[in-house]
């Protein structure tokens, strides 16, 4: 699978794919980030990208200029099965996407900045719309970040365990049930007694209860149904 990731900003995005499961599966050679600046694509000789809003206004809005030159110039190596828009006022992200998503080949993700971007971008080239939460970030370069992590790590071969993405929150229609570690007794508090049992039929079934338990008590909208 394959992100590429358009933004002013590169260097945001230089930590988050750098570490740990990110960095794991690229290295394996399951996925490929490619992050470029926008900046590159601009014939204004200040490398500016943004400009006055028509009609007055708070807020400078991305130019359609440079996103085009860049899309099509990557359009042109490769196709694309979507161009995300990173936006508050899109679909928000779930589980149930990021796993659609996770299925998918090559991905290309817009970040927006300041007051947005030129709605013709989106009219022409964005593809889909997602939101990371109803809130309201400076870029979108933390959102594309968050979006990419919870899709490749449910590529198949990313995490070392399989199993362990399938019994996460939100897989199912429950969240996930607690989680222990040794020591078994820290100070007086200690690990629930089924958990050091042995019995597996026990402990799944301890799992669930809890699951389901945690599911009633936090989101029982996820039971509604
Ligand atoms: N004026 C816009 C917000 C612009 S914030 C509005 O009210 O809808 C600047 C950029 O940050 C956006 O273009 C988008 O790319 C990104 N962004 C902000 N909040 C986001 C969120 N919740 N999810 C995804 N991207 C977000």
């Amino acid at each position: 699978m394959r992100f590429d990731i358009i933004t002013v900003l590169p260097g945001l995005l230089e930590s988050p794919f750098a570490h740990s499961i990110l960095q794991r599966a690229q290295n394996k050679g399951i996925v490929e980030i490619h992050v470029h600046n926008l900046r590159n694509y601009t014939d204004n000789k200040h490398k500016n990208v943004d400009d006055y809003p028509y009609g007055g206004g708070s807020g400078m809005v991305m130019q359609i200029g440079p996103f085009a030159a860049c899309i099509d110039k990557l359009k042109a190596e490769r196709a694309y099965d979507e161009v995300i828009f990173l936006s508050p006022d899109g679909k928000t992200l779930n589980q149930e996407m990021a796993n659609e998503l996770s299925g998918k080949g090559n991905l290309l993700l817009l970040c927006g900045h300041y007051k947005g971007i030129d709605q013709r971008i989106r009219d022409i080239y964005v593809t889909r719309e997602i939101s990371i939460g109803d809130y309201v970030l400076s870029g979108g370069e933390l959102a594309a970040a968050v979006v990419v992590d919870a899709v490749v790590r449910l590529i198949p071969g990313v995490l070392s365990d399989e199993t362990s993405a399938l019994s996460d929150s939100f897989q199912g229609d429950l969240l996930d049930a607690p989680v222990y570690t040794r020591p078994a007794d820290w100070n007086g508090y200690k690990v629930p007694d089924v958990l050091l049992s042995g019995h597996q039929a026990q402990i799944d079934n301890w799992r669930y209860e809890q699951a389901l338990e945690r599911t009633r008590q936090r989101r029982p909208d996820l039971l509604d149904d």
